[in-house]
């Protein structure tokens, strides 16, 4: 049944139904390109490589440690003798990227765990180069999974001092790099930390290491899953008191703009889905590459959705991310990076 989308559209179907343009009267016929599958991948405007995809890695201290996460269906919490399977495998999907989270061996109000050269993470990052030299390995910075309070800073009478944390963040950075990490992900929001870890980074000679900035990241409630991941839900208190408001738009433009003045390579909206507007915006005000984290939470719906039946995960999975490419994302952060890339060999 064609829509009545005009009384005086003519009724004729040889002659050509629907909508005709103003001033040349020719019949407008979109479906025409949607006909066939040949003519619809030809006219695509937004595809999604396997080789804009990050994964995210959980890396815990011990040993022979292979736990899955529960709110995370098929991603889990590997021990550094325990990844190289994963890397692998990674490597085997075509999948270019990794990013790095770690577990402390003791939490404590500083985190200090998080700074020493011979944490999960540096391990694990000289661990990955040993093995597969050409994956490029980022890691978080941020504090949260490794102080005792759960909060991404130093605490003090109860507020996250600015100052002291970005001191801790960039010596946090600076063992990342150090041991080799390609690219330092912070994902703190504090004030200033990019402009110090790049002076930091360049001061020791890691010039060549790359910033990708959490530029714009919200105080989002899609990032349940995620701190039952990394063990890092606030123990007082929330993040709004550094972390973005949702209601807010212009001022992740201002975020963003400040991290690129202070040397940021790349920046990041996080979350993705519900945040598609800024990733435009942000697309549009800047000439940087721009990330897009599809955090746990748009993960773990989707997956729980479609156990149940109610909706395709496989379809589902797609349509999100060529929506966060349609909106600017030049790379993504996601749990389905391994899932897209299986996909995407045997053909869609
Ligand atoms: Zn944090």
């Amino acid at each position: 049944m064609q829509p009545e989308l005009s009384p005086a559209a003519p009724r004729d179907p040889q002659a050509g139904v629907g909508p005709r343009t103003g001033s040349l009267s020719l019949p407008v016929r979109p479906r025409r390109l949607r006909r066939t599958l040949a003519l619809r991948r030809m006219v695509r405007e937004h595809t999604v490589r396997v080789d804009q995809l990050i994964y995210p890695l959980f890396v815990v201290p011990g040993k022979d440690i292979d736990d899955p996460i529960d709110a995370m269906p098929g991603v889990r919490h590997l021990s550094v003798d325990r990844l190289e399977a994963e890397v692998s495998e990674v490597r085997r999907l075509g999948i270019k990227a990794v990013l790095l989270f770690g577990l402390p061996r003791v939490k404590d109000p500083f985190g200090s765990d998080a700074t020493k050269p011979d944490g999960a993470v540096p391990e694990a990052i000289r661990a990955i180069k040993s093995w597969a030299p050409d994956l490029v390995v980022m890691t978080d910075v941020c504090l949260c999974a490794y102080t005792d309070h759960g909060h991404c800073g130093v605490v003090e009478d109860g507020v996250i001092l600015n100052d002291p944390s970005v001191d801790l963040l960039t010596r946090m950075a600076v063992a990342h790099a150090g041991a080799g990490a390609d690219v330092v992900a912070p994902s703190d929001m504090m004030d200033g930390r990019i402009g110090a870890i790049r002076s930091s980074l360049d001061k020791h000679g890691l010039s060549h290491v790359a910033i990708m900035s959490y530029a714009a990241k919200y105080a989002s409630s899609y990032y349940g899953p995620f701190r039952d991941a990394a063990h890092s839900a606030p123990q007082f208190g929330d993040r709004r008191a550094y972390q973005m408001d949702p209601a807010n738009g212009r001022e992740a433009i201002r975020e963003v703009l400040l991290d690129v003045a202070e040397g940021a390579d790349i920046v990041m909206v996080k979350p993705a889905m519900p945040y598609l507007d800024i990733l435009q915006m942000v697309r549009n005000n800047v000439h940087l590459p721009v990330a897009a984290y599809q955090v746990s939470g748009e993960y773990s719906q989707i997956i729980a959705a479609a156990d149940r039946g109610w909706l395709d995960r496989t379809t589902v999975m797609e349509e999100s991310l060529l929506a966060i490419r349609r909106a600017g994302a030049d790379l993504i952060i996601t749990y389905f990076a391994k899932d897209y890339a299986r996909m995407s060999h045997h053909g869609s």
